[in-house]
């Protein structure tokens, strides 16, 4: 499958047509950004690694029964993946109390949450991706009816219930995620995205080391080393 005009260009990946109508192409970029795009740099490899790593993923949760949008990775840096109409609302997972849930509710870092918690952000670049409750999201139109912001919490929970204990035994604490949902030509919401080191964060189960894009935001180096032991203990059986 070739790639054809340029669709579109994020943060972390460029989206590409093909012949098929149905079917587009992300190239997996080396550039990082946080905090909202203010810090920006570049790390050769980290595209190829997510990649990898996103294909696993949406293999195994395939397996389990979660329909997302990947069919094949072509190349290191290229996955061919269903066109679907994005839902601009970030799930976000969280098992553990971090990042701005600690930041905005005061909960001390590293607490054991007595549940998953799942939360909405609406995104946007502009406003800041800020939270959104439900009636927000139904307001701006984001989804057309509340079963589908229900839909994506269940989808968003087994996809937890199948990472969460399949990271634990590779020896990483899955800590939160970020999700991103469509809508294929059928109108069936999938899941979409790259499932990464970029939107995970990933806790050494024995060190509490951090093994996820944290080590950028925080200065901490070692992005790509890290990035690629999450792989490699992904391909350990
Ligand atoms: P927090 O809200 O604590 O910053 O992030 C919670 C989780 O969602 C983290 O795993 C983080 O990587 C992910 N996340 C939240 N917003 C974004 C975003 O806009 N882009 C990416 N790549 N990940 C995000």
């Amino acid at each position: 499958m070739q790639k054809r005009e340029l669709l579109y260009e994020g943060k972390a990946k460029r989206l590409y047509l093909t012949d098929n109508k149905d079917l587009v192409i992300s190239e997996f970029k080396d550039d990082l950004t946080a905090f909202n795009g203010e810090k920006k740099s570049s790390e050769v490899g980290k595209g190829a690694l997510n990649n990898k790593i996103s294909t696993e993923l949406f293999k195994l949760l395939e397996e389990n029964g979660i329909q997302t949008h990947f069919v094949e990775m072509l190349d290191d840096n290229h996955m061919l993946h269903k066109k679907v109409d994005v839902i601009l609302i970030e799930v976000i997972v969280r098992n553990i109390a971090t990042g701005s849930l600690t930041r905005n509710l005061g909960i001390e870092d590293g607490t054991l949450l007595p549940f998953t918690l799942v939360e909405f952000d609406y995104k946007n670049d502009d406003l800041g991706d800020p939270k959104l409750n439900d009636q927000h999201a139904l307001i701006l139109g984001l989804v057309e009816y509340q079963d589908e912001l229900d839909k994506l919490r269940r989808m968003a929970r087994q996809v937890n219930d199948i990472l969460r204990p399949y990271f634990f035994e590779k020896g990483l604490n899955l800590v939160d995620f970020k999700l991103e949902f469509g809508k294929d030509s059928s109108g069936n919401i999938i899941l979409v995205d790259e499932i990464s080191p970029d939107n995970c964060r990933f806790w050494d189960v024995e060190s509490g080391e951090k093994m996820d894009k944290d080590r950028f935001r925080q200065g901490l180096g070692g992005l790509a080393v890290a990035y690629e032991q999450v792989l490699n203990r992904i391909l350990s059986k």
